[in-house]
């Protein structure tokens, strides 16, 4: 099938991203960046009025560590990135926009100009981290025409791999597991022949590759401390350079039994030798968090071991070795690196993009897609024994989507105009211990209401795990019109202004 626009798909990924279209064979691969590398590392350094993108930010790192951003998407949902680049302080989204400008700009080098994409998220993204993921396509000239979670991406690169993409065959149930350089995610998917259900999905949006380097790091800094009595990690570049030395080890790790690692700081210098067995035990523990979130999601699928044919694995840190000896242990089967694990998560988007064009051109879906919610969605109240903010679940974590829930809420006094509802997203009955997602504020409820007038509240969480909130008052059959308020997105002023600046591409009506 020849769509009229290409079908495009981004792995936007916290250390590095990729960027994928389906071919005129039909046949997902992915593109090539400018300097011919197919993954671009998710770096960026601010050099006075230019950001640099890729592996040319990541080799600057040695010498100008204060202006460059790594790990931008770990800051996902904040205000501002946690360091001041130069001397400017940039929200992580900003950050995002110009790592996809530069795979936007690399890829119309190769297929033409387009605009639509589909990006990826972590299946464990919340609301706010969606909402920032779109607003970082939006700044980057994109039309986003979806997001999607990374693991059912990697399970529709499988299926597409396997030929079962399409196929009426028998029931699948596959485990992803998939390490980052950033997160972790896993999800348990359940492959209908062409239905693609999520029954179950955990991580960690602070847990991936750069956790076990920085452990390498440690080790070595503090046998370097020993002996020279000063600390490459209080100088950022040094620190940065070491980093990167660390992340090169840990790889032949991957692949050898011992590796060395060079220190050079303040004249002194210091080479440290390292087996595979001393890392293994040195990140025990990192390993062992995400062994314990794999079998609490196997829970809450409520399958067992003996249920799952296939435990796919995802993410470049998926390489080490120790990763498949626990899963082999825990799961009892041998992992399947089949799929391209840096590559899967774009090729896997490249073919939900056909998808959506596809049927948007009035051709048949060939799959579908059903989702859960990641996080239990809440409303703050009283507790009214207690008197205590608490949060009350409108709609528990791993449901399917899309879904809607009402409220109903009551006014407190006679002739009340307004109403504010706040939104959480988490799994503790106390606030503070969930995300806030945004405030709804309905300013304009119609005059005279008695106190006690119902108040119905509609959430409803799209299939791509957005938030919409809608209100009305049944007794005057009013749909009011009602403000939610994002908490710590941009407004869409900045994002135009943003949009133009990062991408030179105008405005559009995007929400
Ligand atoms: P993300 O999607 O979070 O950006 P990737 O899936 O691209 O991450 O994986 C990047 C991570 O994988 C980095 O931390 C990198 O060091 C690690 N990695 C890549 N190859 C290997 C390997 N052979 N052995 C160990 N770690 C690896
Ligand atoms: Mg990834």
């Amino acid at each position: 099938m020849t769509l009229k626009t290409p079908a495009v798909g981004i792995d936007l990924g916290t250390t590095f991203s990729a960027i994928a279209h389906v071919d005129a064979s039909g046949r997902p691969v992915t593109l090539m960046n400018s300097e011919g590398d197919r993954i671009t590392p998710s770096v960026t350094f601010f050099e006075q009025k230019t950001a640099i993108v890729g592996k040319e930010a990541l080799k600057a790192i040695s010498t100008d560590a204060s202006c460059i951003a790594l790990c931008a998407k770990r800051d996902m949902g904040h205000k501002v990135f946690h360091q001041i680049l130069g001397d400017k302080q940039y929200p992580p989204e900003v950050i995002e926009a110009f790592i996809l400008n530069k795979l936007r700009l690399d890829a119309i080098q190769l297929i033409g100009d387009f605009s639509k994409v589909v990006i990826t998220v972590p299946a464990y993204f919340d609301e706010v981290r969606r909402k920032a993921t779109q607003d970082a396509g939006y700044m980057a000239g994109f039309e986003v025409l979806d997001i999607i979670n990374e693991p059912t991406a990697a399970a529709l690169a499988f299926g597409y791999q396997s030929g079962v993409l399409g196929q009426n065959t028998k029931q699948e149930n596959v485990l992803v597991y998939d390490l980052g350089g950033g997160t972790f995610d896993v999800t348990i998917m359940q492959i209908r022949g062409n239905e693609y259900v999520t029954l179950a999905t955990d991580g960690d949006v602070q847990l991936g590759g750069f956790d076990w380097d920085f452990r390498l790091l440690n080790f070595v800094a503090d046998k370097f401390v020993q002996d020279f009595y000063v600390d490459p990690r209080e100088d950022i570049c040094a620190r940065g350079k070491l980093w990167r030395e660390c992340e090169d080890a840990k790889r032949t790790l991957s692949a050898r039994m011992k590796t060395t690692i060079t220190c050079d700081f303040k004249g002194f210098s210091k080479r440290v030798e390292i087996t595979r067995e001393e890392f293994e035990q040195i990140t025990q523990d990192l390993l062992d968090r995400t062994r314990f979130t794999t079998m609490q999601t196997l829970r809450a699928s409520g399958l067992e071991w003996d249920d799952i044919s296939r435990v796919l694995l995802v993410g470049g840190s998926s390489r080490m070795p120790m990763v498949r000896n626990m899963l082999f242990q825990v799961t009892g089967r041998e992992p399947d690196a089949s799929a391209a694990a840096d590559e899967a998560v774009a090729l896997g988007a490249a073919l939900h993009a056909q998808h959506i064009l596809s049927v948007s051109e009035g051709n048949a879906p060939t799959f579908s897609i059903k989702n859960v919610n990641s996080h239990s969605l809440g409303v703050i109240g009283k507790d009214p024994t207690t008197g205590l903010a608490r949060v009350g679940v409108l709609i528990p974590r791993n449901t399917h989507l899309p879904v809607r829930v009402s409220r109903t809420f009551r006014t407190q006094k006679n002739n009340q105009r307004s109403i504010l509802v706040s939104i959480v997203e988490g799994e503790s009955t106390s606030p503070e211990n969930c995300t806030f997602i945004g405030s709804c504020v309905v300013r304009n409820l119609p005059p005279g209401l008695p106190a006690g007038t119902q108040i119905n509240v509609t959430f409803q969480y799209t299939s791509d795990g957005r938030l919409y909130v809608n209100v009305t008052v049944p007794s005057t059959n009013t749909v009011v019109a009602e403000e939610f308020t994002h908490e710590n997105n941009l407004p869409k002023q900045l994002l135009d202004g943003w949009r133009e600046y990062i991408s030179q591409v105008p405005p559009t009506d995007y929400q």
